[in-house]
């Protein structure tokens, strides 16, 4: 027995985990530094370890209120509908539950090239495919309506992800405005803000009020330091109140995940602490690594090393986990994620030495 033909679908492959790299090189999971999934280097707010571990004891139960709850927290939180919030598990949960409820089989997607890979597979699980605009290295990886809507032929939605995941450039919020107003009426426009907390410009949910052809996703994995609870939401336009419950995946967040959730987002100090040092972490890279970088509004900064898989090699030889942008079409980059103060010195010093070495 086979499943159906899935020739046609690219399995999602994560970034390697440290006890992976440690196993493969003989080396003390300790020893390694992972700065290759753009993860929290802070760790979760204590007050999200706390609130797991409270509610650890009442699992047997199915997660209703908690569900609730944070619902109703994100929609005070952005002054939203209860009704506008889908909480799901990750940002990823929330594209599959995006891909349920509005594409037809057969319809398009346009998505950004390089760019996030899920969006496109989520498209496909639901029979649609997928076409690109580029963010050009050419133009420094600049996002504007024109250059997304260059590619625009009525797909019925089009992704943008600000800041942009592995370039760091980031939309500005007119150009969404004009990509909301540009496009036919039957595309939805769906922001990507999964890094948004790191980036000078504000979110672009409030714009919901003003457009009723733009969702924008976020998530708890990055800024939150949640990522392995897997926890994140769409905001979505008011005339689809009733849709959620239609097309999400029963319980779709876990009760630890919820709580955890709720805490985070009353810990504003563990917050700041986080987008202050990415923010650090991002200008000690362009400031100090003797390669060319982009500027980024994430919590990661795009690298231009030469042989980007040798580069990577040879780091993790050293200690230091990076990703090899390859899989996004840059054979010839590698994303270095924002870590602690001591974290990012040393990797600076590592990729520098490493360049220099396979130069
Ligand atoms: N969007 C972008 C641009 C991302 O880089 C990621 C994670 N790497 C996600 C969405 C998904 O995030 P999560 O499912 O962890 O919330």
């Amino acid at each position: 027995m086979q499943p159906r033909d899935l020739s046609a679908h690219e399995a999602y492959v994560p970034g390697r985990g440290a006890e992976e790299v440690a196993r493969d090189l003989g080396m003390d999971p300790e020893e390694l530094t992972k700065l290759s999934s753009n993860e929290n280097p802070h760790g979760p707010s204590p007050d999200a370890v706390a609130a797991v571990e409270a509610a650890a004891p009442d699992v047997n139960v199915y997660p209703k209120a908690s569900h609730t709850d944070l619902t109703e927290r994100i929609a005070e939180k952005w002054g939203l509908d209860d009704s506008q919030v889908w909480v799901s598990a990750g940002a990823d949960g929330s594209i599959d539950y995006l891909s349920r409820a509005f594409l037809e089989p057969n319809d398009d997607i346009l998505v950004p090239a390089p760019g996030f890979s899920y969006y496109s597979m989520s498209a496909r699980y639901h029979h649609g495919d997928a076409s690109t605009y580029p963010i050009s290295k050419d133009d420094d990886f600049e996002q504007t309506a024109d250059s997304i809507l260059s590619a625009y032929d009525g797909e019925r939605i089009l992704y943008a992800t600000t800041p942009h995941n592995p370039t760091g450039s980031v939309l500005a919020r007119d150009e969404i405005r004009e990509l909301a107003e540009r496009v036919d009426e039957q595309t939805l426009v769906v922001v990507d803000e999964a890094y948004a907390e790191y980036a000078a410009e504000p979110s672009a949910i409030d714009l919901l009020a003003e457009y009723d052809n733009l969702a924008v996703l976020r998530t708890f994995s990055k800024a939150y330091g949640l990522a392995g609870l897997r926890i994140g939401y769409a905001a979505v336009p008011t005339a689809w109140a009733d849709a959620y419950a239609r097309v999400n995946t029963p319980f779709a967040a876990n009760e630890l995940a919820c709580r955890a959730a709720l805490a985070a987002l009353d810990d504003e100090e563990h917050l700041e602490r986080s987008i202050e040092t990415a923010r650090w972490a991002r200008e000690h890279y362009r400031e100090e690594l003797d390669v060319p970088t982009w500027d980024s509004g994430g919590n990661f900064v795009l690298c231009e090393v030469g042989d980007a898989t040798a580069v990577a090699e040879a780091t993790q030889e050293r200690g230091l986990i990076v990703r090899d942008t390859t899989s996004f079409g840059l054979p010839e980059c590698v994303r270095v994620s924002c870590g602690t103060r001591e974290e990012t010195r040393e990797a600076v010093e590592v990729l520098n030495d490493v360049v220099a070495e396979l130069r």
